[in-house]
């Protein structure tokens, strides 16, 4: 029996996988701006070409964000099986977002204590591409002659919609089915959990627009911010309570995020703020203009189409009182939900590794907000698709985030099972 010494090896490269993880946290990869990209997308390279992958590594030229000073870069490597069968692919973002405040530890400096890995992008989620690493690196040293490919990738932006990454992979092809078979994205779900995809997104700026006038007759103006406070109050009284009594049958977590949610952003009317360096009073105006970004999420049972008629038919019902409204709505995002189906193949191996590997039965989850599944999916086509990984999801983006080095290895022994109950023998004859 080898399943057996593949889990003890993954075990045994304990040492591996910490100094792993704690070498990636190192490199700062900060999104946005989007920095030292080529320089992680180098080291994963060097350790991976070690190893035996064919490694790309790719720029997403002209994509969102790709400039000359924060360039997009990506890598793609992919180790080729001594015999032809299917393709997995580990996908992980590289990029981490900014530190923010309240860290007592060094945020790159990747400090190991106890079962803990400190670091920004620690659990989201450069554990979860260690992890991967070694289980593939593990599984073909245990099976070298095995069926099919094993491909990693290690991809920029996910943080600020990926497209700069995914997207930008997807689109050239990287994701089509007919070359992937299987996409794990080991982003911080918990060891025991499968997700399954994620709520559809609408973003988008409402500008109410007035007359201005002085601020002491402002009968002679007309006011956005009062409009815009009108829209509100519909927002407020009608819509709000119809999104909370819809609910889905995707299993989103946590709870409270499986009804149609709406947050407000933020809204700006009338003058801009004063600057600090100013501190005379402001000037006596009229609003004309009043601007609010929405951030809608919706569930798989509504489409998007009306998910916006619902903002429109409030900004008209609104105008019937107030004649003298003028509105905009601009598009900034839209993403449709992603949802694999629990019987693909993807999701029952994965369940029976975690079986296996935890003995217990994994909770199938839908994320409440999205990752770069929407673009395996829908621009790459390819539904075989779920996150898997290490990592608890509440520690992600806090300060003093950090990983346990027994759930990557635990994690990584999952990957390890599942690339051999797909790519060995014994299953594909
Ligand atoms: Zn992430």
């Amino acid at each position: 029996m080898t399943i057996p010494k593949l889990l003890l090896e993954v075990q045994n490269r304990r040492s591996d996988i910490i100094q792993l993880t704690s070498d990636l946290i190192k490199i700062p990869t900060i999104n946005p701006p989007g920095t030292n990209y080529r320089e992680i997308c180098e080291f994963l390279s060097k350790r991976l070409k070690k190893s035996g992958f064919d490694v790309d590594i790719i720029r997403a030229k002209g994509a969102l964000a790709d400039t000359d000073k924060y360039p997009r870069f990506n890598l793609v490597a992919r180790h080729e099986g001594t015999y032809s069968g299917p393709c997995i692919h580990f996908n992980s973002h590289i990029d981490v977002v900014d530190t923010g405040h309240g860290w007592t530890r060094d945020p790159f400096g990747g400090s190991i204590e106890g079962d803990k890995i400190f670091g920004r992008g620690s659990c989201d989620m450069k554990g979860g591409l260690a992890s991967s690493i070694v289980a593939a690196e593990v599984f073909i040293s245990i099976f070298p002659k095995y069926y099919g490919a094993i491909e990693i990738s290690a991809t920029a932006d996910e943080e600020t919609g990926g497209y700069g990454g995914v997207a930008w992979l997807a689109e050239k092809g990287y994701f089509n089915p007919k070359k992937v078979q299987s996409v794990i994205i080991p982003e911080p779900l918990n060891k025991d959990r499968i997700c399954l995809g994620h709520r559809g997104v609408w973003w988008s700026e409402i500008e109410t627009k007035g007359r201005v006038a002085h601020g002491s007759m402002p009968f002679l103006g007309d006011c956005a911010i009062r409009h815009m406070g009108a829209v509100l109050e519909e927002i407020e009284n009608n819509l709000l309570p119809k999104l909370n009594t819809r609910k889905t049958m995707m299993p989103v977590v946590p709870e409270k995020a499986k009804k149609s949610t709406l947050n407000i952003n933020s809204i700006h009317g009338g003058l801009e703020e004063v600057n600090e360096s100013y501190n005379g009073l402001p000037a006596p105006l009229v609003a004309d203009s009043c601007r609010m970004i929405l951030d809608r999420r919706y569930l798989v049972e509504e489409t998007l189409k009306e998910v916006k008629l619902e903002i429109y038919e409030i900004l008209e019902k609104v105008k019937k009182n107030r004649p003298s409204l003028e509105y905009s709505v601009k598009d900034l995002f839209e993403v449709k939900p992603s949802y694999t189906d629990p019987k693909s193949n993807i999701v029952q191996t994965v369940e029976d590794s975690i079986s296996e590997i935890l003995g217990v039965k994994p909770e199938y989850v839908v994320s409440p907000g999205s990752y770069d599944q929407k673009h395996i999916d829908r621009i790459g086509k390819l539904k075989n698709c779920i996150a898997y990984g290490p990592g608890i999801l509440e520690l992600a983006h806090q300060p003093d985030e950090f990983i346990l080095i027994s759930d990557m290895l635990d994690s990584a022994k999952i990957m390890a099972m599942t690339i051999s109950k797909l790519l060995n023998e014994d299953v594909i004859n």
